[in-house]
């Protein structure tokens, strides 16, 4: 592409998954809002006011799409500090790069297409990797996370920022929103309601706060914890690289 980013070659469900990522892609602040009532935003600055990062540091954000953990980051790592925003598709990236610019962010950031599955990086990159709301859609979850281990140096961090489990009393009204109302707001606001039904139902596979708790383990991460945010419809894990 024009960009000369990196082609790698993608599997079938990873082409879906991209192709729902680019008809969203100018819609995606507003299917935000909606998806979350803006609360998106405060847990963005959760997440990144929490992170474990210093000034200079380098900095990955996998599934950086339209910029907003890179753009939250950029204070933390300072003026000497390096970003780079991966993602899977061109159109999320061009987004991104297009609000980082507008928002006089040049210096210091570069942007990849990659799959977070197999990362075009060398061993020990990176200080701190990020996946905010990606690793849902990223097919073989236990590949991205040995990848973001890979990449990172030793004592540096990952963090997860996604969807999780909410407790039962909440959930029939939580279903009600993510099935009933999104997909008829989506249709309404964006033309698009079978967007809004994948991420509702990719929601509900991921895999719940202990089972990714599990995941990171078993992908060779330390000291690895997650925090609940709103009650669990969002939670932080993150763990080091010992
Ligand atoms: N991190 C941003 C945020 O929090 O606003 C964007 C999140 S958006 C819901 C999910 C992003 O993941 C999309 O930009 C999509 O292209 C990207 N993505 C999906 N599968 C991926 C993969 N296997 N590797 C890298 N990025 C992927």
């Amino acid at each position: 592409t024009h960009f000369g980013f990196r082609d790698v070659p993608v599997a079938e469900k990873q082409k879906l998954v991209g192709e729902v990522f680019s008809s969203v892609a100018g819609n995606y602040d507003l299917m935000n809002d909606l998806m979350s009532f803006g609360i998106h935003r405060i847990w963005k600055r959760y997440f990144t006011a929490t992170a474990q990062v210093s000034r200079g540091d380098r900095v990955l954000d996998l599934a950086g799409g339209t910029g907003d953990i890179a753009a939250l980051l950029r204070p933390r790592v300072g003026e000497t500090g390096e970003l780079v925003l991966g993602d899977i598709n061109g159109s999320m990236l061009r987004v991104g790069r297009d609000r980082m610019v507008d928002r006089g962010n040049v210096r210091g950031f570069s942007y990849v297409q990659c799959n977070a599955q197999s990362l075009p990086f060398p061993d020990g990159s990176f200080d701190l990797v990020t996946i905010a709301f990606g690793l849902r859609n990223v097919t073989d979850k236990d590949a991205a996370l040995r990848e973001m281990l890979r990449v990172l140096k030793v004592g540096g961090q990952a963090r997860v920022l996604e969807f999780s489990e909410v407790p039962d009393w909440f959930r029939p009204l939580y279903d009600f929103h993510s099935f009933q109302v999104l997909p008829k707001l989506g249709r309404l606001f964006a033309g698009d309601s079978d967007s809004y039904r994948y991420l509702a139902e990719s929601i509900r596979k991921h895999p719940p706060q202990e089972e990714l708790k599990a995941m990171m383990e078993a992908a060779g991460f330390a000291r690895c914890r997650y925090r609940n945010l709103s009650g669990g419809i969002v939670a932080i894990h993150d763990g080091c690289k010992a």
